[in-house]
């Protein structure tokens, strides 16, 4: 099976509600589609979103990087060759992560095709299920519970409240959302770098004061203040969860050895794919340190190999994978099942995607 052919194109999905973080807000899900093709018919499937704001990539960065300069170098290699193909992809330009993630998909769609079997059970095969969380947009807080007990209503167990706008009275604001729900809903935070450390300390200590119990607050501050996270991982019980601060296994390893974080979160358009993210799994494993699998506003197609990598490995303790869920629609066919809180993955060799509609 030797790769023959590498074309892009563009899909977009528009969202059911606009996706408001402190980072940015978006009314669509727009993505890059990688379809590496072989002589033997068969296709590998990746996909990349533009997440400007967190990895630097824009849509046309990530056609470009694909087709101009890392898919060239792919071109008529035997897919069993897997090492190789993925050493060519991380290093054949530097940063451009989301490109990397859709290619890397994409060969071990082939690579898994080729063995005809599904990949998650070539990662490893622990689990072909997973739990995820709901992601509560940023807004005021009436909307914020509305849309909370609405997840609720839809049998979500955890929520993911975006915050990190409102300094100090995040406290309050969360406050009141946990107060509406039912008891046995788990909460998270993400925070997305809106805090400074000295008010996350005070808010995650005000929150914690009040008995209010919280999965862990995600990325409160900045993405390069490795001792601002370390701070306030030092100053409250809660865990802190590593999401914007870590891209690369050197990232971890640096999080992991000043003890900055408790979590790390793994997502593909930030590692550069299951490659990297499968060595950066390992580490933190070897630390003790579990990890969630999270995404981007990404669609069925990197979502569905996020879900695979998480299916294989023991260390992923936490599943943020509800960016399909977001969109109206679902152009994909086949691939992991996105239903609800539960993900399924199949027993169809690969990824599982069978063709894409076009948008
Ligand atoms: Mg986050």
């Amino acid at each position: 099976m030797k790769i023959t052919k590498i074309q892009t194109y563009r899909m977009c999905v528009p969202l059911k509600v606009p996706f408001r973080t402190a980072l940015r807000t978006v009314e669509n899900m727009e993505s890059v589609v990688v379809e590496v093709m072989t002589d033997t018919g068969h296709t590998g499937f990746g996909e990349a979103p533009a997440t400007a704001v967190i990895t630097g990539d824009t849509l046309p960065s990530i056609t470009w990087a694909v087709e101009g300069v890392i898919g060239p170098a792919l071109l008529g290699r035997e897919i069993t060759q897997l090492e190789e193909i993925m050493h060519l992809i991380q290093n054949a330009m530097v940063h451009n992560s989301s490109a990397k993630a859709a290619l890397d998909m994409a060969v071990y769609d082939l690579f898994a095709q080729n063995l005809n079997i599904p990949l998650w059970k070539l990662l490893g095969g622990y689990r072909n299920e997973l739990e995820t969380d709901m992601t509560i947009s940023e807004n005021p807080v009436k909307q914020m519970t509305e849309d909370s007990l609405r997840a609720v209503e839809e049998g979500y167990r955890i929520l993911k409240l975006k915050v990190g706008k409102s300094g100090i009275g995040d406290a309050e604001k969360v406050l009141q959302i946990r107060r509406e729900l039912p008891k046995d809903v788990r909460l998270r935070i993400d925070a997305n770098q809106g805090w400074t450390p000295k008010t996350a300390v005070r808010i995650i200590r005000e929150l914690e004061e009040l008995g209010l119990e919280m999965e862990f607050v995600e990325q409160p501050v900045s993405a390069g203040d490795r001792e601002g996270l370390k701070y306030v991982t030092d100053h409250v019980t809660t865990q802190i969860l590593a999401d914007e601060a870590v891209f690369s296994v050197r990232d971890a390893a640096e999080l992991i050895r000043m003890r900055a974080a408790d979590l790390l979160n793994i997502k593909l358009m930030k590692t550069g794919g299951i490659y990297p993210a499968q060595t950066l799994c390992s580490l933190a494993d070897a630390y003790g340190v579990k990890c969630m699998i999270g995404c981007m506003l990404e669609g069925a197609v990197a979502a569905t190999a996020a879900a695979h990598f998480a299916g294989g490995r023991s260390n992923i303790g936490y599943v943020d994978l509800d960016g399909p869920i977001l969109g109206k629609t679902n152009p994909v066919d086949g691939g992991a099942v996105f239903g609800g809180h539960l993900i399924r993955l199949t027993d169809a060799p690969g990824l599982g995607i069978r063709r894409i509609q076009r948008t």
